[in-house]
C-alpha cells in the first residue's frame, strides 16, 4: 500500500506537492470579480479582477509568488483578454509579493512612494513598479474604466484609492475594513481620517477592501467612526500628559468595538505607532 502511495505520488507534476487551495473569483458586479482571501496564508490579501472591453486589469498581487500565479492563471481562466495592468493599493508585501507571476506584457503601477519604500525592504522578491502614481491617475476604457487617486499617507505613505463610476465600485486597500482594528503601525493619524473622509464621497455601492468581505457604504462609515475616536482618545490623553504605558493600560476599545477582528494583537502597535507621531 505504502510503496504504491509512494508510486502514485512520484507521477503526480511537482507542483501538485504543495497545492494552493485558491479561492473562486466572486462576480461582484459586470465583468469585476473579488477574490476574498482567508486572513493569513499565502494568499493573505483580497484580489480584484476588472475586465473592460479589451483587456484585464488586476488590482493587488497577494503574498507569495505562488498565490500570484494562482491569480494569473485564474484571470485566464475567466477570460482570453490580455491581463494588461496591476494596480497596487499599498507596498506592503501581502498585496505585492505575487508580482512576480504577473509577465512583461503586465505595466505594475503603484503609488510613486512605493518603488523606494519595496528597494529597502530587507527582503524582496519579484518584480519592482514600472508606474509611479500621485494625485490621479485614469484608464479610460468604454467598459469599466477605472481612476486612481491617492490623498496622502493613511495606512502607509503609498495608498493608492481605486473607482469605477458606473458600477460604484471603490478599493480601499487596507485604509478601511469591515469591522476589524486594521494594522496601522505604518500609518498615518490624521491624513489617515482625511483619507476615510474623502473615499466617503464616493457614492460607492460596494467598497473592498484589502483584506475581508466587501463593505456597504455604511460599512465604510461604521470604519470611519471607529477610527475617529481612536484617533481622538489617542490626542486626548495625550494632552493629559499620559505616558505611552499609561495610555496602554488605560486605553480600552468601546464594547462596540470588542468583537472586530484583530483587537487582541493589533491594539498596541496600533497605540505606539499614534503616541510616536502625535506626542510631539
Ligand atoms: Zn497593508
Amino acid at each position: 500500500m505504502h510503496l504504491l502511495l509512494t508510486l502514485i505520488l512520484l507521477t503526480l507534476p511537482t507542483g501538485l506537492y504543495a497545492a494552493l487551495s485558491y479561492p473562486e473569483p466572486r462576480l461582484l458586479t459586470t465583468d469585476i470579480y473579488v477574490v476574498e482571501a482567508p486572513y493569513g496564508g499565502p494568499i493573505a490579501s483580497d484580489a480584484s479582477i476588472v475586465v473592460t472591453d479589451r483587456d484585464v486589469i488586476v488590482i493587488d498581487a497577494h503574498y507569495t509568488p505562488e498565490a500570484g500565479a494562482a491569480l494569473v492563471s485564474a484571470v485566464a481562466r475567466l477570460t482570453d483578454k490580455p491581463l494588461r495592468y496591476l494596480i497596487h493599493t499599498h507596498y506592503h508585501k501581502d498585496h505585492m509579493g505575487g508580482n512576480g507571476a504577473f509577465g512583461p506584457d503586465v505595466t505594475v503601477v503603484s503609488h510613486v512612494n512605493s518603488y523606494q519604500l519595496i528597494l529597502d525592504l530587507p527582503r524582496r522578491d519579484g518584480r519592482l513598479p514600472d508606474m509611479g502614481v500621485d494625485g490621479k491617475f485614469f484608464l479610460h476604457r468604454n467598459q469599466n474604466s477605472l481612476e486612481c487617486y491617492t490623498y496622502g499617507g493613511a495606512h502607509t505613505a503609498t495608498d493608492v484609492y481605486i473607482w469605477q463610476p458606473e458600477r460604484r465600485v471603490l478599493w480601499v486597500g487596507d485604509t478601511a475594513f469591515l469591522r476589524s482594528l486594521g494594522y496601522m503601525a505604518d500609518g498615518y493619524p490624521d491624513s489617515w481620517l482625511e483619507a476615510l473622509d474623502h473615499l466617503l464621497e464616493f457614492p460607492a455601492e460596494y467598497i473592498v477592501s484589502g483584506h475581508g468581505p466587501v463593505m456597504s457604504y455604511d460599512d465604510l462609515k461604521e470604519y470611519r467612526d471607529y477610527f475617529a475616536w481612536f484617533l481622538n482618545a489617542v490626542k486626548e490623553r495625550i494632552q493629559r500628559g499620559e505616558s505611552l504605558a499609561q495610555i496602554k493600560h488605560t486605553l480600552r476599545l468601546p464594547p462596540e468595538y470588542q468583537g472586530w477582528v484583530f483587537s487582541g494583537f493589533l491594539w498596541e502597535g496600533n497605540i505606539e505607532r499614534f503616541y510616536k507621531l502625535l506626542a510631539k
